[in-house]
């Protein structure tokens, strides 16, 4: 009996060996803050979660030191938006050549081309860049049938939500790279990265997050279910008893955006906006615009008669301060791609949408 017991011990710990011991608490390391907060909503106190980057950095350009690269080989956990967003962290991940376990959060999102937008007008005057569409082999199956759960749990239907503008889930789709030297804009990378501007895709996030953890942590396995299942009612909640109805009292016509880098397509198609015009073209904060773009980018903005431009927290504005004095209009700054510090109004996910919502809409009136 002895020797059972023994046995049996054994192969409880070989067992629970592949997940993290009991007394330990799960490490989650995020790419970046938005996505951090996010997870900590739904880790709550079961796990630690910390945010890879740090307020106000460039997910596009950020590139980990050493030491960041250990940290991340010592997380049990990495989180990661995908959609090539992280692309500095992506590359540097692979060439140090360890085995880290990743999770790309967006999988489930319906993945919109970049310059995606509402249409408040029947003309084609709006071009959108083809993206390279094969099915990704690698285990698209079961992350398609994850997908489908997912959708039935929140109750959308995402692959009829969106069927005009989306070119499909990201588990269907290849977005490519970003190829800066080529100088070849919109060749590769046509895919819009800043998915958790509609609420809706940070559901579909709080799920993948919530599953992830349970995998990787079983025995706190109900207490991330509770916390994710709060959170989507808080998002819910959000979207449907704030923000919506405080973009509803915007005109539909008022409702026009010109932006810094593209930050606002998936946000754009959930609200209704129509995007006009960007300062830095192609998804990423990477590009250097010709002065024929910048010109033509000018002539868009006085010819709509826009009184606003949307700058970010993230990016360096020396090129859209040129456009905003040429066209003679305000530069308003909007949370894009980073959470402001815990002093400022964008400290959570929350937060930073009730700004940016906020700021849009009252830039957007006082332009009337
Ligand atoms: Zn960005």
């Amino acid at each position: 009996l002895k020797t059972r017991i023994l046995l049996l011990c054994l192969s409880l710990f070989l067992l629970t060996s592949q997940v993290i011991h009991a007394q330990e608490r799960l490490q989650v390391t995020a790419s970046f803050t938005i996505l951090a907060d996010v997870a900590k909503q739904v880790a709550g106190d079961a796990a630690d979660v910390a945010s890879l980057m740090p307020i106000d950095a460039d997910p596009h350009t950020f590139s980990p030191t050493p030491q960041d690269l250990i940290a991340l080989a010592n997380s049990n956990l990495i989180l990661v938006n995908g959609i090539n967003f992280e692309e500095g962290l992506m590359e540097s991940i692979e060439n140090a050549g360890s085995e880290m376990n990743i999770v790309v959060v967006s999988e489930c999102v319906p993945i919109l081309p970049i310059g995606a937008s509402a249409h408040h007008e029947t003309e084609e005057t709006h071009e959108e860049h083809e993206a390279e569409v094969s099915v990704i082999e690698t285990d698209s199956s079961e992350t398609a049938a994850r997908c489908a759960t997912y959708e039935t749990e929140l109750g959308i239907e995402t692959s009829d939500d969106h069927d005009e503008a989306s070119l499909g889930h990201l588990y269907e789709i290849n977005c490519g790279e970003h190829h800066e030297e080529s100088g070849e804009e919109h060749e590769a990378g046509s895919c819009d990265p800043h998915v958790w501007t509609n609420p809706e895709n940070v559901m579909l996030w709080t799920l993948r997050i919530r599953d992830a953890l349970s995998q990787a942590d079983p025995t706190n396995a109900e207490t991330y279910a509770a916390n994710a299942s709060a959170y989507l009612e808080t998002l819910r909640a959000l979207d449907a008893n704030e923000l919506l109805p405080l973009v509803e009292t915007l005109p539909v016509e008022s409702r026009v955006l010109v932006t810094n880098h593209e930050t606002l397509g998936y946000f754009a198609v959930h609200y209704g906006f129509e995007l006009i015009g960007v300062v830095l073209e192609g998804g990423t904060t990477v590009a250097e615009p010709s002065a024929a773009e910048v010109a033509a980018l000018i002539d868009t903005i006085r010819s709509a008669d826009v009184h606003a431009i949307f700058a970010e927290n993230t990016t360096s504005t020396t090129l859209i301060q040129r456009v905003a004095e040429d066209t003679d209009i305000t530069i308003v700054t909007l949370y894009s791609d980073s959470l402001g510090d815990a002093e400022s109004s964008a400290s959570t996910y929350l937060d930073y949408m009730r700004y940016n919502v906020q700021t849009i809409v009252t830039a957007l009136t006082s332009s009337d």
